[in-house]
């Protein structure tokens, strides 16, 4: 079993850590991928893996009102998370 590298991705408001301050809610308002097909995979247990590649930009707006995109990973059951 190979060892996988376990990465946690958290989005953030970057203006609210500037400010020292927390938002209570993150609204996510929608994204745009890149369209680059990533086809699915299966390991020798037969277990199904995605291991997408596209770029995913999600819009959003955190509980004080401060607007931004951000590139969000996308991961997989096995502990893969996308580079970005
Ligand atoms: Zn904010
Ligand atoms: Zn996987």
């Amino acid at each position: 079993m190979n060892e996988v590298k376990q990465q946690v991705f958290r989005l953030v408001c970057q203006q609210c850590t500037e400010q020292g301050a927390t938002p209570e809610r993150i609204h996510d308002l929608g994204g745009v991928a890149t369209l680059a097909f990533c086809s699915p995979f299966y390991d020798g247990n037969g277990r199904r893996h995605q291991h997408d590649t596209n770029r995913l930009t999600y819009d959003f707006r955190c509980s004080n009102g401060h607007q931004f995109s951000q590139m969000i990973p996308h991961t997989c059951w096995c502990g893969w998370v996308q580079e970005i």
